[in-house]
């Protein structure tokens, strides 16, 4: 029996094969061939497979981000026939008869050199782009379209790291748990997994390789530990343990259909939070009164393009119809930092996190702005919905977004396209938007506290750099104090705030949010039935 120590995100346990899984690194084999012809015909289809994704990626980003924000593809295409480029891969699989990625790779090399050594800085930013190109061509030869691969039965996934964008793909019925070397327990990956409710351990070191790879593991959420191969005592404590959370389970849904008011009568919203309409069910079974944040930029990720308007309109729809009336808070786009989707074509940063995302991509990238503006406004006609701005920090931005949106409403209404008003509240996760929270009170329909930023920017502690997981104290007085004066603040100006953040699921902090006159709690889904239960035994005023 091997044991792992890592930090759990969920208390829950997992029994199951465990799947290592390796990010693509696409090593490159030289092969002799017989058939010259056949390996020049492999690298034309490849190269003009490209060239077809290419045109395509072109052409759907110049709809969003305009000609400009889309030449890259256009670059990279002009690239794939470039004739100096064609005739050194062709030349090379002739002289040496090998096989086309090898021929594909010793070209993208020796071009990749030459740029580099290049005076000229747009030149040598050539470089990455021979890269790129051929990298496209490689995984186009290769078979794989990219992503995770099927899986067989249901696994523990065991990875060096998983972005969003990877477990947002991962396939919820095939996934057990999850466990990763790096990552934090603030991180987007984590959060996903207190989302889906599956157990996850992250900052677990351990091999990947056939020392765990398809052995027997058990994942102890309790004490943050990963057995491979468990002694029978192990495993017959853990199914033990299984059992007690199953029944557990029973005993909340018997809280399903209650409602989520305090002994001395104050009504407390309980929503869950969602990342797109696969979580509907456990919405669903846990009788969530509404959806409080849906992350919608997880539509955008583990995608090669982006969504298109129909594509967005049919899950808000979806959301819309499945709540039927209970109100779906959809928090437009929040990419960027950890969160990332290559199509967007994001500048490198040295500090991302505080760098372009949420709303001022919206706000700099319009059109991308805007197609979603269109798909939530749409589908407001079924059901319930309001719109949610992330990463707010002044009345500018906000003054910009009306600007906006009144201008997606005269253009559906120019197209006699239906659409509702809907309330339009902001995330206060800045400290800058805590502190004028009275201004912004005036101008908005509802607040909702984005604690997991708002604790990030207020300590200066990146969330997702696990060496300061110890300095990363959620429950510093100064974010305490903020959402009291964000709370203050909302009902002075008449509107309803809750908060959205991790923060929110704490346990330990209902006493203070019923006495601060937090409104409402958005946490995931497995959260809100033992929170109900919490708050039909608390009372306000009771300290
Ligand atoms: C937050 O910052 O608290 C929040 C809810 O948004 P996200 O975690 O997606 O950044
Ligand atoms: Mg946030």
């Amino acid at each position: 029996m091997l044991t792992f120590q890592g930090k759990s995100v969920i208390n829950k346990t997992a029994i199951g094969k465990i799947f290592v899984y390796k990010r693509e690194e696409r090593q490159v084999i030289q092969s002799k061939v017989s058939d010259i012809s056949a390996e020049l015909a492999r690298f034309h289809s490849a190269r003009e497979e490209a060239i077809v994704e290419l045109r395509h990626l072109y052409g759907e980003s110049a709809k969003t981000v305009g000609e400009s924000g889309a030449a890259i593809f256009e670059m990279y295409r002009i690239m794939l026939e470039d004739v100096s480029f064609i005739e050194a891969v062709e030349n090379i699989i002739a002289a040496e008869s090998i096989n086309a990625e090898y021929g594909i790779a010793a070209v993208s090399d020796r071009f990749q050199d030459m740029f580099s050594g290049m005076e000229d800085a747009y030149m040598r930013e050539r470089a990455a782009d021979v890269k790129a190109v051929s990298k496209r061509m490689l995984r186009i030869l290769s078979g794989d379209t990219g992503g995770m691969p099927e899986l067989a039965e249901p696994v523990i996934i065991v990875a060096e790291d998983l972005t969003p964008g990877e477990t947002v793909q991962l396939p919820k019925e095939k996934v057990l748990a999850f466990v990763t070397v790096q990552g934090s327990p603030n991180s987007h990956t984590a959060i996903l997994a207190r989302t889906m409710n599956i157990p996850a351990l992250v900052r677990t070191p351990l091999p990947l390789d056939d020392a765990i790879d398809g052995k027997l593991g058990v994942i102890d959420g309790e004490n943050g530990l990963l057995y491979v191969e468990p002694e029978e005592e192990i495993l017959t404590a853990i199914e033990a343990r299984r059992e007690a959370e199953e029944e557990k389970r029973q005993q909340f849904l018997s809280l399903r259909g209650r409602e989520s008011v305090t002994l001395d009568g104050r009504k407390i919203n309980l929503f869950a939070n969602i990342g797109n309409s696969e979580d509907l069910p456990m919405v669903l079974e846990n009788d969530a009164e509404g959806i409080g944040l849906l992350r919608s930029e997880f539509l955008y990720l583990g995608k090669k393009d982006y969504p298109t308007e129909e594509e967005q309109f049919a899950v808000y729809k979806t959301v819309a119809e499945t709540m039927v009336d209970k109100p779906v808070i959809i928090r437009t786009l929040d990419i960027g930092d950890d969160k990332q989707a290559d199509y967007f074509k994001l500048p490198k940063e040295e500090n991302p996190a505080m760098g372009l995302r949420g709303i001022r991509i919206c706000l700099t990238r319009p059109e991308v702005f805007k197609t979603q503006l269109r798909a939530i406004f749409r589908a407001g006609t079924y059901g319930n919905i309001a719109i949610m701005y992330p990463m707010i920090t002044s009345m500018e931005e906000i003054r910009r977004i009306k600007e906006i949106v009144s201008e997606v409403k005269a253009e559906l209404k120019g197209e006699g396209i239906p659409y509702k008003e809907l309330k339009q509240g902001i995330m206060i996760e800045t400290p800058a938007a805590a502190i004028i929270s009275n201004e912004l009170a005036k101008e908005v329909d509802f607040f909702s506290i984005g604690t997991n930023d708002l604790t990030q920017y207020t300590l200066a502690i990146d969330r997702q750099n696990p060496e300061l997981d110890a300095f990363y104290d959620a429950h510093h007085p100064a974010i305490l104090k903020m959402i009291q004066t964000v709370v203050e603040n909302a009902h002075k100006a008449g509107i309803r705030v809750g908060i959205c953040g991790e923060l929110g699921a704490d346990t330990s902090l209902m006493q203070d949010f019923l006495q601060i006159g937090v409104d409402e709690l958005s946490v995931s889904p497995s959260r809100i039935l033992p929170l109900r239960k919490m708050i039909r035994e608390s009372g306000v005023d009771k300290r």
